[in-house]
């Protein structure tokens, strides 16, 4: 049996920064558990968002490449495949499963909210309007230049996942967005789509977006797509326990090279973190196991990092 028969992981990173020392130590727990699994690898650019640029579309990659993480065939880049999307949203509109909604972020913040309901998780607002009202919905939104978004209409109201490392989880599914306003189709409408077109069946990604898994799974049981494997792997904290950020300092690839660490010594970094001794993907990949991933997140400290810019 060939890897694409088998199945494959993915690393979708959207390309609006360089990435940290986080971003590519998921990457490479991505590539590995896929690779040590015997699947196939793939990359996928998740470029909508305005903050996107191809010079970080080339740094990503360059970087990702740098450390050794390899994938299967060309890239996929989000902005090619809109047409894509509209016959999905299109497809799940004659089943009738999508409503407009006419809500401004202040009309969210304001609307009355079932008592143990996310704060923002959708109350369903525009679900059940009039004809009038939806009208009077759309006049208003054309005043402000906007169109509305396309919701999907939601019949449960949390589902179980299971993670293999999380274990269960269950997530509210409110009536989330396919479309937005602007046009612009939504990040769990687009990253669903894009796993079942790529044939992806394991998805490792940071822990951030465990919250999004139940949407995402709901969907997919929606569209009649498979579900893949999720692995929902724990961020990189600075030492205040806040996320990894620019602030932090030299974070990425390119700032820890001007500090004068190699290649190689970040790679070590990285797999320290995860109890594995090594300087390269390869021997990274022979000792890695799913079980030293572990709940916690990494802590970087910014003083180890200095001891070495020091040496
Ligand atoms: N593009 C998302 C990010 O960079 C990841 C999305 C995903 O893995 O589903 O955080």
């Amino acid at each position: 049996m060939t890897s694409v028969e088998r199945g494959r992981g993915r690393y979708a990173p959207s390309p609006s920064g360089d990435l940290h020392l986080g971003n590519l130590r998921t990457g490479l727990i991505a590539w590995a558990c896929a690779r040590k699994a015997g699947l196939g690898f793939v990359m996928r650019m998740e470029d909508l968002d305005e903050r996107c640029r191809l010079e970080h579309v080339e740094t990503q990659l360059r970087d990702l490449s740098e450390i050794g993480i390899d994938w299967d065939g060309h890239v996929l880049f989000q902005s090619d495949r809109v047409d894509a999307y509209g016959e999905v949203v299109s497809r799940l509109r004659e089943r009738d499963l999508l409503y407009e909604c006419y809500c401004t972020r202040a009309d969210m913040k304001d609307a009355p909210r079932a008592p143990h309901a996310p704060p923002g998780s959708y109350p369903g607002t525009c679900r059940h309007l009039s004809e009038t009202e939806r009208r009077h919905g759309r006049d208003k939104l054309s005043t402000m230049r906007r169109g509305p978004a396309l919701r999907l209409k939601a019949d449960v109201a949390t589902l179980t996942v299971t993670d293999r490392l999380c274990g269960e989880f269950t997530g509210y599914v409110d009536d989330f967005v396919v479309q937005r306003g602007d046009g612009a189709y939504a990040y769990n409408l687009v990253a669903v789509v894009d796993d079942h077109h790529q044939g992806v069946s394991q998805i490792v990604r940071g822990d951030d977006l465990l919250d999004s898994t139940p949407r995402q799974v709901y969907l997919q049981q929606l569209l009649g797509y498979e579900t893949p494997e999720y692995i929902h792997v724990p961020l990189v904290l600075n030492s205040a326990g806040k996320r990894l950020a620019k602030r932090d300092g030299a974070v990425t690839l390119d700032e820890l090279h001007r500090e004068g660490w190699s290649t190689g010594e970040v790679f070590s970094l990285i797999s320290q973190s995860l109890g594995i001794h090594s300087g390269t993907s390869a021997e990274f990949l022979e000792q890695f196991s799913l079980d030293l991933i572990g709940r916690e997140p990494w802590i970087f400290d910014p003083l180890a990092r200095k001891s070495r810019s020091e040496e």
